[in-house]
């Protein structure tokens, strides 16, 4: 397999992109921040099945680090996410500078309204400003087909889908299941933060969730009882560790629901030492 092209600045980018279109063939586009793992594996490989070309961007997008987060320490593993990539069937590599991303006099930046504003939105405010503005800027440059979206943020995912709408972007958003380790823990970049010890206690996302999900399928629908069994699983599980959020939302709306019904899902943010970690599961 070819190494795939690594693409530096939206001006290459764009050109290449343009000229597979014009050749009429079909791109898929895979976002990321790099560090890749099996997560972005899987979305590469769905990609690579349902298009003619599949690029991949690589960045770290200061824009959706708040101050104090982990963008300085934010993992960046260059060579070997070109290594993955090219195993993956990559053709092209979208790896630019934050500088020739966002000019000094960047003045435009996209917001999703009330979505942008819950669950993570609440503890990371400006975050999704900063992936929204982000990924339409990719959209600009690239003009995909189809752009693959991990459900891993589900979040993310939902305010992108109504993003696309809202703007007529045009791109088709497909969304890809989330990928674990054996034991449930689901992959992230930031996993490589955890001592020997979190890693164990960062299990209890997983198996809060699947509780939750079990008692579901068992007949309880209250959301309250439901989210407090969740929490007291975490506490024991991991004591010490911070609960951001536990809530059982639309997977629409995003809304709090009082009862399960309809597609819901149970959706968790938990500090792990140092360490925020989100998981979430359909109920
Ligand atoms: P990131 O590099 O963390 O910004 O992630 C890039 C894309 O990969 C996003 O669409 C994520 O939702 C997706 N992704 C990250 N981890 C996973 C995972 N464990 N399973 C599925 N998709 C994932």
């Amino acid at each position: 397999m070819p190494d795939p092209l690594v693409l530096p600045t939206p001006v290459e980018m764009s050109a290449w992109s343009r000229e597979q279109l014009k050749a009429g063939k079909s791109v898929g586009f895979v976002p990321t921040m790099g560090a890749l793992h099996a997560g972005h594996k899987s979305l590469l490989d769905r990609a690579r099945m349902e298009n003619d070309r599949v690029v991949v961007s690589i960045f770290v997008n200061p824009t959706q680090f708040g101050p104090g987060e982990d963008f300085e320490r934010y993992p960046r593993t260059f060579e070997a996410d070109e290594k993955l990539c090219a195993e993956a069937g990559v053709d092209a590599i979208f790896h630019p500078a934050p500088k020739d991303m966002y000019g000094e006099n960047a003045r435009t930046f996209v917001e999703v309204g009330g979505l942008q504003d819950v669950l993570c939105g609440m503890s990371r405010p400006g975050h999704f400003r900063g992936v929204t503005t982000v990924v339409t800027k990719l959209f600009a440059i690239l003009r995909p087909d189809r752009a693959y979206f991990g459900r891993k943020d589900a979040q993310q995912l939902r305010i992108l889908e109504v993003m696309n709408r809202d703007l007529n972007l045009g791109v088709q958003i497909v969304p890809c299941e989330i990928v674990r380790e054996a034991d449930g823990l689901a992959m992230s970049s930031r996993n490589k933060y955890l001592s020997p010890q979190e890693r164990k206690q960062a299990l209890c996302l997983h198996q809060a969730l699947t509780q939750c999900k079990k008692r579901v399928a068992a007949g309880e629908t209250e959301a309250m009882k439901l989210i407090g069994e969740m929490a007291e699983l975490i506490e024991k599980a991991a004591p010490g560790a911070e609960i951001d959020y536990a809530a059982i939302v639309d997977m629409n709306t995003l809304d709090d629901v009082t009862k399960v019904s309809g597609a819901c899902m149970a959706a968790l943010a938990v500090k792990v030492g140092k360490t925020r970690l989100i998981d979430n599961m359909r109920l």
